[in-house]
């Protein structure tokens, strides 16, 4: 190399050598959150002001009076994963955060397929699954169908704790009496004819859950496998009363690079998203 005359053999100074800083300004890197849960605004709460992200968070619009967020919020589908890449595009997202609800199961199947045609890097954050610990009676159903089928032909008291979506499920099984607690009103018909409804948010507290349980004379309790503690009291409830839990289970929600939490969401962001290869 050096016997080369087109390389000098004493190279010109670079900013390297002469040891002086060097740094890059760097924009504030645009971020979607596609949110509708506890984590989702956590993670807005922790990056809101940060000067390292410019986010916004997305709803589906499923309650009319959601909780007031730091960041800046759009509302309403997309209009399918072809869409949605799109809108990342136009938008100049450059890293997707879906910490959806686990059973929102479609949403996150477009983010994948839209993140990977718009070659934008994608992190699901994954809330681990209850899982049933001693003194739980639990019977596992594939679906809120499935779990008013296994409620059986006698007649029983049951608490639904369960999204306002899936109550037509349990129209099937009329001869139940029905305690529903949902965040809004259900649209959707057909509904149980016995059917009493609790408008109340989480979370919940155990002690506050055994004397509804009480007071109703439930006798069985239908719920989804969220995870995460803010609706977790009805499961500890019924285990103090001894009471069987019919509890559905999951769908296979398709993930990006999978974190555990928002904090993980964060440093993903600040050390992994940017280096990461496009796409999913
Ligand atoms: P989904 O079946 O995954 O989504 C249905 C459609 O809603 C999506 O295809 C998308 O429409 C739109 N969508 C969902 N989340 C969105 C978001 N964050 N931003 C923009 N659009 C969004 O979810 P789901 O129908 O809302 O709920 C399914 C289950 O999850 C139910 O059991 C429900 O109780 C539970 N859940 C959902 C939420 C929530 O905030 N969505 C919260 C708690 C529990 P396009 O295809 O048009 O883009």
């Amino acid at each position: 190399m050096g016997d080369n005359p087109a390389i000098p053999s004493s190279p010109m100074p670079t900013m390297d050598s002469q040891r002086v800083p060097v740094q890059f300004a760097r924009s504030a890197m645009r971020v979607l959150i596609l949110g509708g849960t506890t984590e989702a605004s956590q993670l807005a709460t922790l990056i809101a002001g940060d000067p390292r992200f410019d986010a916004i968070l997305s709803l589906a619009g499923r309650t009319s009076a959601p909780k007031t967020q730091p960041l800046r919020t759009r509302t309403g589908g997309f209009g399918g994963a072809a869409a949605l890449a799109q809108w990342l595009g136009d938008e100049k997202i450059e890293a997707v955060i879906d910490a959806t609800h686990p059973f929102a199961d479609r949403i996150s199947a477009n983010a994948v397929a839209a993140c990977r045609q718009a070659g934008v890097p994608l992190a699901s954050i994954v809330r681990p699954q209850w899982r049933a610990q001693t003194g739980d009676r639990w019977q596992s159903a594939p679906s809120a169908e499935a779990a008013a089928i296994a409620l059986g032909d006698r007649p029983r008291r049951v608490f639904l704790g369960l999204g306002r979506q899936e109550l037509s499920a349990f129209a099937r099984a009329q001869q139940h009496h029905y305690v529903a607690r949902v965040i809004e009103p259900p649209e959707a018909s057909p509904l149980p004819r016995h059917l009493a409804l609790l408008q109340a948010r989480g979370p919940f507290d155990r002690d506050a859950e055994i004397k509804l349980f009480k007071d109703e004379k439930i006798d069985v309790v239908v719920s989804k496998n969220s995870g995460g503690s803010a609706t977790y009291a009805k499961i500890e409830a019924a285990r103090v009363l001894q009471l069987p839990v019919i509890m559905i289970a999951r769908p296979n929600k398709p993930a990006g690079h999978t974190v555990a939490s928002p904090e993980e969401a964060v440093a993903w962001l600040a050390h992994e998203a940017p280096r990461s290869p496009r796409g999913v």
